[in-house]
């Protein structure tokens, strides 16, 4: 199984880095190891002083495919969730500027919170699906998919001129506006339209 993580995805959360716009997608990539175990807390690691928060929308893949069209991507998922891409900024902020790859600040050991998943047959439309992040019970992130730059069915078609996706493949579809810093003792919630998708206690 792999991550497939994409980056810039919304306006604002481009605008709040201060990073140029893209003209195709930003793409990454987390290993399997960076799965944060269910109902296990978040440890802030000892290598960075800003850990930040990313709620994104995930995608799980149902199938098998490449070179994927548009028009048939719905056909390779049916089920969504949540999940939080925790992102050493302070270490990606280095690195972008050496123009360095971004794995030590992205892919790190439960860098990759994974809610449960519920059936896309639930939302009227994909393209328009509420969500958000809380903090300490204050809302600090919140979008909803029809702000994306690509729309999920695009990412899919566009990672799979890259990459086979497979069967349990997960792909975070980018962050919106809003990140920052965790703490020791933040509780984060995540929610998909009104239902809560995951819990996460930081230590
Ligand atoms: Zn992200």
């Amino acid at each position: 199984m792999k991550i497939i993580c994409v980056g810039r995805n919304y306006t604002k959360h481009i605008d709040e880095l201060q990073n140029e716009k893209p003209t195709e997608p930003v793409l990454f990539c987390k290993p399997d190891s960076a799965v944060l175990p269910k109902n296990h807390p978040f440890y802030i690691p000892e290598f960075s002083d800003e850990i930040h928060y990313e709620v994104e929308i995930l995608v799980k893949i149902n199938r098998l495919g490449k070179h994927i069209d548009t028009s048939f991507a719905n056909r390779y998922y049916n089920e969504i969730g949540l999940g939080i891409d925790f992102t050493a900024r302070d270490l990606q902020d280095k690195l972008k500027d050496k123009g360095l790859p971004w794995e030590k600040a992205k892919a790190f050991d439960n860098s990759a919170v994974i809610s449960k998943f519920v059936p896309v047959e639930q939302y009227k439309n994909i393209n328009n699906i509420h969500f958000s992040l809380y903090k300490n019970d204050i809302l600090v992130q919140e979008a909803t998919t029809s702000q994306m730059l690509w729309k999920i069915d695009e990412l899919i078609a566009y990672i799979s001129t890259f990459m086979t996706l497979k069967i349990g493949d997960i792909i975070f579809t980018g962050t919106p506006a809003g990140v920052g810093k965790v703490n020791i003792n933040d509780k984060l919630t995540g929610k998909l339209e009104n239902k809560t998708m995951f819990e996460v206690n930081v230590k």
